[in-house]
C-alpha cells in the first residue's frame, strides 16, 4: 500500500506548528474541567477542522473534549473492532505555553542547540544522546522562553495527518475509527469527565508518548499513604507532664524512610515510597506518602513496610497514636491489557512497517490510558516522536511527526487486514 500514497493536504508539520502557536495551559487545583478556557480555542478549531476532512459526527462536549469519528470503508466490517485515537489538548502548568514561537531548525548537523530567544537554555547532545539519531533531520524547538507543546499537539497534530491521509486514499482499507481530544490531561482530572460510551470504540490508543518507537503497555500500580500522628497540646507554660508533641513522632517516621527505595534513589522497574507534603502540628501532624510499583505485591511490601515503621515510632513516642490510611490512586494497565495481546503485537507491526525498531518500556507514572483501560476500554500508549515534555528544551522534529502519523495509518489498517481474517 505504501508505493501508492497520496499525501495528505496540509503536512503534519505545518498542522503541528500551527496547533502549537494556541495557548492551551491547564492549571492545578480548579474546580471545573476545562481548568483554562483557553483550551476551548483549540478545541472548537479541532471541531471545524474535523467536520472539513468529512468527519459528519463530530461533537464537543460541555467540559471541553472533541469526539468524531470515520465509517468504515471495507465491505462488510462485521468483527472487526472500532479502534480509536486520543490525544490531549492542554499543556503543563509547569511552564508557559503562551506566545509559543516554535524554531526549525533545518538540517540538523549536530552539535549543542542554543535557543534564541534565551541562550541559557541549551538542548546538549550530552544530555540529550537522541540528538545523533536526528542528524539530517528538521527539528523543531521553542525559542527558550516557553514549552513548545509538543506533549501532546504532536499527538493531535498526527492523528488529524491521519485522519487527512485515509480521505485522500480511499484504497487503504480500515475499520470504524473513533477519535478524541481531551482536556485537562497534565492536571489528571480531565478523563474522568471522558465519555468512553460516547466514544464508542472497542479498543483505543493515547497517542502522548516520547520517543519514536516507544510503545507503553505498563504504568505504575499507584496507592496513596496518609499517615497521621496524634499528640496532646497544652499551654507551653503549663505543660510539663501533660504535652505530647506529635511533630516529634512524625520527624521520627520520617527519618525512618528506606534510602533505596525513593524517587531520587531508584529508576527502571523499582518501586518507591515517595513523602511529599505534610503538616507538623503538636496536637497532630501528618504526612502523605506515594506508593509506587509495577506490581501489586510490591505495593503490598511497601504498606507493610510504613505500617512497621509507624507501629516502631509509636513504641518510641509513648502518648502519640498513629494512623495509616491507605487508598488506592489507580492500576498498572498492563494487569488488563496482558488479556489483550493484540494491541501491542499490531502496534509493534504498525511501528516496524513505518520504518521503525519498536521497544516497550513500563511508564513511571500514570496515563489517562491506564484509567481508561480499567474503565473498559483497552489502551495503551503510543509514541510521538517528542522529547523533554514540560520544559523549555522540549523538541520533536519532522521526521518524529511524520513516523508517528504514518504508524498511526498502517495501525488502523492492520485492525482491517488482520482481525478481519480471524474474526
Ligand atoms: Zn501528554
Amino acid at each position: 500500500m505504501r508505493t501508492s500514497i497520496k499525501p495528505p493536504a496540509e503536512s503534519v508539520v505545518d498542522r503541528f506548528l500551527r496547533y502549537v502557536r494556541i495557548d492551551t495551559q491547564s492549571a492545578e487545583d480548579r474546580e471545573t474541567v476545562p481548568s483554562t478556557e483557553t483550551q476551548w480555542t483549540l478545541v472548537n478549531l479541532l471541531a471545524g477542522e474535523l467536520r472539513q476532512l468529512g468527519v459528519a459526527d463530530v461533537r464537543v462536549s460541555e467540559f471541553c473534549m472533541v469526539y468524531g469519528s470515520i465509517p468504515a470503508n471495507v465491505a462488510d466490517a462485521t468483527g472487526l473492532p472500532v479502534v480509536g485515537f486520543i490525544s490531549h489538548v492542554d499543556t503543563s502548568p509547569a511552564v508557559t505555553g503562551a506566545s509559543v514561537n516554535p524554531i526549525i531548525h533545518r538540517n540538523y548537523q549536530g552539535g549543542d542547540i542554543v535557543l534564541p530567544n534565551d541562550r541559557t537554555q541549551i538542548i546538549t547532545v550530552a544530555q540529550h544522546p537522541v540528538l545523533d539519531q536526528l542528524i539530517g533531520d528538521d527539528i523543531i524547538t521553542t525559542d527558550g522562553t516557553t514549552l513548545l507543546g509538543s506533549d501532546d499537539k504532536s499527538g493531535i497534530a498526527a492523528i488529524m495527518t491521519m485522519i487527512d491521509v485515509f480521505r485522500q486514499n480511499p484504497q487503504i482499507e480500515h475499520g470504524r475509527i473513533a477519535v478524541a481530544f481531551t482536556a485537562d490531561e497534565e492536571v489528571g482530572v480531565g478523563i474522568e469527565k471522558f465519555d468512553v460510551e460516547a466514544f464508542g470504540a472497542d479498543v483505543a490508543y493515547t497517542v502522548d508518548g516520547g520517543m519514536l518507537g516507544e510503545i507503553n503497555d505498563e504504568t505504575w500500580s499507584a496507592r496513596l499513604a496518609t499517615v497521621t500522628f496524634y499528640g496532646k497540646s497544652a499551654h507551653p507554660g503549663t505543660a510539663k507532664g501533660v504535652m505530647v508533641n506529635s511533630i516529634y513522632a512524625f520527624a521520627d517516621f520520617l527519618s525512618c524512610m528506606p534510602g533505596n527505595m525513593l524517587p531520587e534513589t531508584t529508576e527502571g522497574r523499582a518501586g518507591f515510597v515517595h513523602p511529599y507534603a505534610g503538616v507538623a502540628d503538636v496536637q497532630e501532624s501528618s504526612i502523605r506518602v506515594l506508593l509506587r510499583d509495577f506490581e501489586r505485591t510490591g505495593l503490598d511490601a511497601q504498606e507493610r513496610l510504613l505500617r512497621d515503621i509507624a507501629s516502631e515510632t509509636e513504641r518510641r513516642f509513648p502518648g502519640v497514636t498513629i494512623r495509616v490510611e491507605i487508598k488506592e490512586s489507580y492500576r498498572n494497565m498492563r494487569e488488563v491489557l496482558q488479556h489483550h495481546p493484540h494491541l501491542m503485537e499490531h502496534a509493534f507491526e504498525a511501528a516496524r512497517r513505518a520504518g521503525l525498531s519498536p521497544f516497550t518500556v513500563p511508564i513511571r507514572g500514570g496515563t489517562d490510558g491506564s484509567k481508561l483501560t480499567f474503565r473498559g476500554l483497552p489502551c495503551p500508549n503510543l509514541f510521538t516522536g517528542g522529547h523533554e515534555f514540560h520544559s523549555k528544551l522540549e523538541f520533536n522534529s519532522r521526521r518524529g511527526l511524520e513516523k508517528t502519523t504514518e504508524t498511526l495509518v498502517h495501525l488502523a489498517h492492520i485492525f482491517a487486514e488482520r482481525d478481519r481474517q480471524t474474526a
